[in-house]
Parts: structure tokens; sequence; C-alpha cells
């Protein structure tokens, strides 16, 4: 029976997201458009199986198959990113770095991650109200004033605060990650690297973006950003004892049972990240965002550190008494989807905030290029200024959807 029959409630709900997600500028820098191969995938009968354990080692019978899914994942990323160990049951990003902190931290070990105000995420030990903050020591780090990550300033502070392990990888930072310096800063107290990569792996994939992989102890990166593939996450490492450690924090240590189904479309997902037309797609998310961060700032709109290396831009509304959330509110109902975001010493709260966050990612996937991000920089300075009404603003946004389909 359909969705339709079975249950309209639900059937109708997803319709009307879909719509959503058709009519307006999804510009989430988190958020893609997956393929139909991928959703077919995340869909499957796969979703009905037991495979608690690894391949060659499950605690069920009947798993012959999903061995077969589960390996060719794992082969399919280890090419993808050339690298040793791959484990791809994570269920999301948050529990892959739990895992990886309790793969190779004790409780109480020290974590020093990049602030939650300066892009970091929760699980990069914020304080108080996560477990990295609540059951690790974690100290944190911060950008300067004008957003950027300060090396030299950041040396100073782990010699003095000898983290065991030092977490680099941003949610919200327009800049290329130095890793190179990141890990010559991790081996000057011996601390362990982990790169959180879930924002840009897809530009890493496709090379314009440096690679973590030569430099970071371990990896970590979700599936579902700018690598376009289902909801999860993968770890990564070139070092046998730190697989093997992660692999048992994994499973039996935080989950239980893998979602195979989603590991299926993890490795269509690896599949299609391997493609020339994905590396000409990663290429065009970059292209696109340094076009709108420059219509942006020719409408006299002030971003964090002056623009952007890749496919996120964030918009510092200080200076014109705006807050983030009425903002992101008052772009939504002109069908241009952002969120609020802390900008670098942010007066306001994280609830309201002083910053728009937003990205091309998915708006490249519907084949958006260099002419429609004048336009729609030009329309968020529409909306942020009240120089044209907001209906106005949507009309033109649905014209523009409505020619790149998805
Ligand atoms: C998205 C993200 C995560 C968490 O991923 P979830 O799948 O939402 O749990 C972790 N770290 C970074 C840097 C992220 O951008």
């Amino acid at each position: 029976m359909t969705l339709q029959k079975s249950d309209p409630e639900i059937a109708k709900l997803i319709g009307r997201e879909e719509k959503r997600q058709r009519e307006g500028l999804e510009m989430i820098p988190s958020e893609n458009y997956v393929s139909a191969a991928v959703r077919q995938a995340t869909g499957s009968v796969l979703a009905n199986k037991y495979s608690e354990g690894y391949p060659g080692k499950r605690y069920y019978q009947g798993n012959g198959i999903i061995d077969a899914i589960e390996n060719l994942a794992i082969a399919r990323f280890k090419k993808l990113f050339n690298v040793a160990f791959v484990n791809v049951q994570p269920y999301s990003g948050s529990p892959a770095n739990a895992a990886v902190y309790f793969a190779l931290l004790a409780l109480g070990d020290k974590i020093m991650g990049m602030a939650l105000s300066s892009g970091g995420h929760l699980t990069h030990g914020h304080p108080k109200i996560t477990f990295s903050g609540k059951y690790f020591n974690s100290v944190q780090y911060t950008v300067d004033e004008n957003g950027w990550i300060n090396y030299d300033k950041l040396q100073e502070q782990v010699l003095i605060e000898k983290p065991k392990i030092l977490v680099c990888g941003t949610t919200s930072y327009p800049r290329v990650l130095e890793f190179a310096r990141f890990k010559k800063i991790a081996d000057s107290v011996g601390a362990i690297l982990l790169a959180d990569i879930s924002h840009i792996a897809g530009l890493v994939v496709a090379g314009v973006h440096p690679s973590p992989i030569p430099f970071a102890d371990v990896v970590m990166t979700t599936t579902h950003k700018t690598l376009r593939g289902p909801r999860g996450a993968i770890l990564m490492t070139n070092n046998e004892e730190m697989a093997a450690k992660i692999d048992r924090a994994v499973f039996p240590g935080l989950q239980g049972g893998p979602h195979e189904n989603v590991i299926a479309a993890m490795a269509v997902a690896a599949k299609e990240a391997g493609t020339s037309e994905f590396r000409a797609y990663a290429k065009q998310i970059v292209a696109n965002a340094k076009v709108l961060s420059e219509v942006i700032i020719k409408n006299k709109i002030a971003l964090v550190s002056g623009g952007t290396d890749n496919h996120l831009i964030m918009i510092d509304l200080k200076n014109f008494g705006l807050t983030g959330k009425d903002t992101a509110e008052k772009l939504e109902e002109a069908g241009i989807v952002t969120n609020k975001n802390a900008v670098p010493n942010d007066p306001l709260p994280p609830a309201i905030s002083s910053g728009i966050r937003l990205g091309t990612p998915a708006i490249t996937t519907r084949g958006m290029k260099e002419p429609e991000m004048k336009l729609i920089g030009d329309w968020i300075a529409d909306v942020i200024f009240s120089r044209r009404p907001v209906g106005a603003v949507k009309k033109d946004v649905l014209d523009l959807c409505r020619k790149f389909p998805i």
C-alpha cells in the first residue's frame, strides 16, 4: 500500500515539505539535495535487517549480502579519501565524534576544540550542556576579532593547556583550514589531532580544499552536507591501532545495529562523489560562493573575515543594529532559507545573534551558476535593507526556482 493511501496525513506533510524545498532557495550551508539513487537506497528493504557487528563478524544470521554492501561502502570511501581504515557505521556526526573521544580518551581527559561562537561544533567540547563539555575537561580556542584562526596564538594556548586531543573543523568558518599547521601544533604537546570535515568533505574529495588525511590522526565527516549523501557519518584513519579502538567504540561501545540502508546510500554517494561531474559541482560551489560574497560586499554588507574560500558566507549585521534571528525570518518570508549564527564578538546571545550563515551547496546542485548568484546577492540586500517589499523578492525567488528544478 502506498503512503498516500495508508497514511494521508504524513503523505500530505511530506508533499508540503517537498514543495517548500522546490520553491525556496535552500541556502543553509549544511544542507543539500541528494540524488534519486541515494534516496532509493535509503528507502530500501535494507532498513529491515539487523546486522550488529562488522562484515564477517555479525551477531545475526542472514548478513552475507549486508556484508557485501558494507564492504563496498568501505572500499569506496578508502579510495575516495585515499585512507587506510574507514568505519561507515556512525549514525551521524555527533555520535561519530563521541566514538572518537570514547575510543582514544579517558573520561575527564582534556579536549581542545573551537568555541561554538567561533564556528566550532557542540561536540567539540561546548561546556555545560553537551557530553563533550560535561564528561571531558574542555578548553576552547576562538577566532580573532576579524574571524580568522590565529595559528600562533593557538600554538601558545596549546603549550599552556596541553590537551589530549585537539579538534579542528567548523560549521561556520569561511576560510581554508591549514591541517599541516594544526598537526604541528598538536604534535608540539603530543596531542591527537581530530579533523572534523563535516562541512567541507565534498570540497576535499574534489580537491578544492586541502585534505586532512595526510596530517590528522583521525578524520570524521558527515555524509549529508557537501558530500551529498544520506544523513550519517564516517570515521577515517591511517593508524591501525586507532582504527581498532574506533571500531570497538562505535560498536559495541556506543551503538547497536548499523543502519545498512543508510550505509548502502553512503556507498552510492561515494560512487557519485568520485566522478568528474562531482568535481565540477564542488568547484562550482566555491565559484558561486565567491561571486555571491562579492555581490553582498558590493551592497555594503560586512562579511566575517571579509569573504570566503569555501562554500559558506557569514554576514555580520552588527553595524546595522539588526539581529540574525529577525533577518533570517525575513529572508525565509522571501523564500531565501538561511540560519542565524553568532559572529565574532557577538553582543547578542546565540538564540538571537548578529549574523546570518548561508552557503551555496544546495543551490549549486540545482544547477545555479554565477549569473544567478548575482541576482540572489542583490535580493538578500533588498531584504536586509527593506529596499523592496518581501513579497516582490519572493516572486523573483519563485521564478528563479522554477527555472532550476530539483
Ligand atoms: C554537522 C556537523 C556535526 C554533527 O553532525 P550531525 O549529523 O548533525 O550530528 C559535527 N561537526 C561539524 C563540524 C558539523 O558541521
